[in-house]
């Protein structure tokens, strides 16, 4: 039966980690704490190093997931800008924001590739893309030939060739 370490079990596990990580000596450590000398070394050798990894990637998480917030902001202005320029009738201004869109679409789409435990994102059949879609297509209809040119634009860009 493997024995349960004290310092895995102490309140203070992550102050620990941390003096440990920055090189305190473990003596020094086990004192401060009211752990044994061979508990605090047995932790640094065998625990410390799963906790670090544990670590770095919840960090790394919440890194994305604030890159994910920030570009949802983005679209959420780009799509005001469409609205706007929408009701305006300045055609100029709706496709800028259009192609703004569907840039942090495709942003969302990769970031969201990037969290492991995230299903990956089919930018095609994303709610949101399948939304804008519909907004393009209304927007434009008082323009048929600009219509056509645009849906034409974004079929062919997933190709690369989009001029
Ligand atoms: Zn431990």
């Amino acid at each position: 039966m493997p024995r349960r370490c004290t310092v895995c079990a102490h309140l203070q596990r992550q102050d620990i980690d941390e003096l440990l990580v920055s090189g305190a000596p473990y003596r020094s450590v086990a004192k401060r704490f009211g752990l044994s000398e061979s508990a605090v070394y047995r932790h640094k050798t065998e625990h410390l190093p799963a906790h670090l990894l544990k670590a770095r990637k919840a960090e790394e998480v919440a890194q994305a997931d604030d890159l994910l917030d920030q570009v949802r902001h983005l679209q959420v202005h780009a799509l005001d800008i469409l609205e706007r320029a929408e009701k305006a009738g300045n055609l100029r201004t709706a496709l800028s924001a259009i192609s703004q869109a569907r840039g942090n679409l495709e942003l969302l789409g990769k970031l969201a590739g990037q969290l492991d435990d995230r299903p990956q994102v089919n930018l095609l059949v994303s709610p949101e893309w399948l939304e804008l879609r519909a907004v393009i297509i209304g927007a434009l209809s008082p323009h048929p030939r600009a219509r056509e040119a645009v849906l034409r634009a974004i079929e062919g860009a997933g190709d690369g060739n989009a001029s």
